[in-house]
């Protein structure tokens, strides 16, 4: 019996896209992200990114800490006012992304250690716990 034209011969495996592996622990799924944060200096600044591949671990880890970071210490200089929401909206797409992957397998070193989310960390409160008593003192002083 004859086999249709178009049937996939025996021991036929499909081509499959190269699978992308982490650059930190070498586990796959993963995805080309990038994450940035705002060190604000008064007037002064750095800007700190990373750029890479990484599993859901590895990548949530590194959103986790730019996240903190900006809401910790984006705010402190000039330009931080204006900078550090846009980071953040900036850093969202690829947070989402990461945490679409599912879980990492395959790892051939350690991964980042994830951290707690960053509202739960002290930073970012402290920040805003500061800010506000200096907005506070502020208005306060114009009355
Ligand atoms: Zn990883």
């Amino acid at each position: 019996m004859a086999q249709p034209v178009n049937a996939p011969q025996p021991g036929y495996q499909p081509a499959t896209a190269p699978t992308l592996r982490c650059d930190v622990c070498g586990a796959y799924p993963a995805k080309k992200v990038f994450f940035v944060s705002f060190v604000g200096l008064a007037i002064a600044h750095i800007q700190r990114s990373t750029r890479g591949t990484y599993c859901r671990s590895c990548g949530t880890a590194l959103a986790r800490d730019h996240t903190a970071r900006n809401l910790a210490v984006g705010w402190w200089s000039i330009v931080g006012w204006l900078v550090t929401p846009f980071l953040l909206l900036i850093n969202l797409p690829n947070r989402i992304r990461i945490h679409n992957l599912a879980e990492p397998q395959g790892q051939t070193a350690p991964r980042l250690p994830v951290g707690r989310p960053a509202l739960l960390r002290v930073g970012p409160w402290l920040a805003f716990v500061i800010l506000g008593a200096l907005v506070f003192f502020l208005v306060s002083l114009g009355r």
